[in-house]
């Protein structure tokens, strides 16, 4: 089965040809530029390639509801030459094939399911901590949506003491976003976040806010694996930070040997590192063949 994979992001695109298997055997990167010139990229790429159904991983919001007119659109996003754009519709005068359609967060935690840190598991989820702070959500064996679909990056935080930071979202300012964010990282201490020191008190702080968000998504969703991607998780000595902020914060209430005992292994990064999203791309599209 040829299959293609398209990782829509704000910044970049990504687009693949695998199989259902997950292996990807070609693939093209470009920048995210105006939908026109972008789309034009795409089409290009898949075209007489023989691919039988193409999934799509899409910064958003998106519309994902198959019954509302915004269905296969990107809605309300900042960049303003694709608000409102129409990413199915133009893919499906293209090509007469069965197509997936996703937010890139949802994408990623399938394409960990499948084939990554989650994989044999029923249930995940997926933030991305980059240029903003994104949560996908897989349950059951299915991507949740809802009303629109899960928008975690924006839930709101409880202050850490040492921390007067305005916080840098639009909509809310010190939401987790606002405050977790890698644009949040460099307003708060004036420099690239990369170029922070490992032992810099910013780290703290950042996982004090991501164990917040995590400690509310395990109340909620109860996810069996909790999967940690996007530029800002390249540091590391993040991830033992978080680990202690979740332990301290259930406070025992919680009694699963992935918390109490193992907890390393709980909160993970990514297995399939930055190609998650791609790799969930290219299980949306299998997902899209095999429904029909
Ligand atoms: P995007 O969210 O745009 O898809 P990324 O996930 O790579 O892309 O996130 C980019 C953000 O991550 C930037 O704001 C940058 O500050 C931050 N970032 C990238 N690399 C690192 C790093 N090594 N350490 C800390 N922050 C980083
Ligand atoms: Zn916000």
């Amino acid at each position: 089965m040829k299959i293609g994979a398209i990782e829509a992001g704000g910044t970049k695109f990504v687009c693949g040809i695998g199989n259902e298997s997950g292996v990807i055997e070609d693939r093209i990167v470009f920048p995210t530029e105006h939908p026109d010139k972008t789309m034009k990229h795409v089409l290009d790429f898949f075209r007489d390639k023989g691919v039988e159904g193409i999934g799509v991983g899409s910064f958003g919001p998106i519309g994902v509801n198959p019954a509302a007119e915004d269905y296969g659109t990107i809605t309300t996003t900042p960049k303003s030459d694709w608000s409102g754009y129409p990413f199915l519709q133009t893919l499906r005068d293209a090509f007469n094939i069965r197509l997936g359609w996703d937010t890139d967060v949802n994408a990623a935690a399938l394409g960990e399911a499948e084939w990554g840190a989650a994989k044999g598991l029923d249930s995940c989820v997926y933030y991305t901590i980059g240029t903003g702070v994104g949560l996908g959500v897989y349950a059951e064996g299915r991507l949740v949506h809802g009303l629109v679909h899960p928008e975690a990056g924006h839930i709101l935080p409880r202050r850490h003491v040492d921390d007067d930071f305005a916080g840098c979202c639009p909509y809310h300012g010190d939401c987790l976003e606002g405050l977790a964010s890698g644009p949040s990282l460099e307003q708060r201490w004036g420099t690239k976040a990369r170029d922070l020191p490992v032992e810099h008190p910013a780290w703290r702080i950042e996982a004090y806010y991501l164990g917040q968000a995590l400690i509310g998504t395990i109340l909620t969703l109860s996810p069996k694996k909790i999967i940690l991607g996007g530029g800002v998780m390249h540091q590391k000595q993040l991830f033992p930070f978080i680990h202690a902020e979740v332990v301290k914060g259930l406070n025992g209430y919680l009694y699963a040997a992935e918390i109490t005992d193992h907890i390393e292994r709980y909160i993970v990064p990514p297995q399939l590192g930055s190609d998650a999203g791609l790799f969930g791309a290219l299980a949306l599209g299998r997902r899209a063949i095999e429904n029909g």
